[in-house]
């Protein structure tokens, strides 16, 4: 039986970025404010205060990415907590909590869930009509993994 997940026309939209990113997620955020307003939105510790002060708009904070943060937002992909995913990630500086960052983003492929981890793909993917419509998509089918033999 395929597993559909409906998203609703308000989604939950997660936003994270990097320290060296989050210049430009914010600025990314002021000029998408009025579209932003529209969907409830999550964040990693710092990146949400930021965000919160920059679009005077409540954003329900999490610990602070390198402290848990990113592992939260993984958790909430997996149950289905999170619609839409914004994450700036620093493609040029290592950091302290690489593999919860690889985490994250292996749960969004995982869960075939849509992402943008740059400024470009995130103007296409905000413009895109689904973020202001309905859309049902079909979850990846885990059963057999599930059901293996051990
Ligand atoms: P921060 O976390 O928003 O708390 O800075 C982001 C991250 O590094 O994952």
């Amino acid at each position: 039986m395929k597993n559909i997940r409906k998203l609703e026309r308000r989604k939950k939209i997660a936003l994270i970025a990097h320290d060296n990113k989050k210049k430009d997620l914010i600025e990314w955020a002021i000029h998408n404010k009025i579209e932003l307003s529209k969907h409830s939105l999550v964040a990693t510790g710092t990146t949400g205060k930021l965000i919160e002060e920059a679009l005077d708009q409540p954003v329900v904070k999490l610990l602070s990415g390198p402290l848990g943060g990113d592992q939260q937002i993984g958790a909430m992909i997996a149950t289905g907590d999170i619609d839409v995913v914004f994450f700036f990630f620093d493609p040029m500086e290592a950091q302290p909590h690489d593999s919860d960052v690889k985490a994250l983003l292996r749960l969004a492929v995982a869960w075939n869930l849509p992402m943008a981890c740059d400024r470009t793909t995130a103007d296409f993917l905000m413009t895109s009509r689904f973020m202001q419509e309905e859309y049902s998509y079909e979850l990846p089918d885990y059963t057999q993994y599930l059901n293996r033999n051990i």
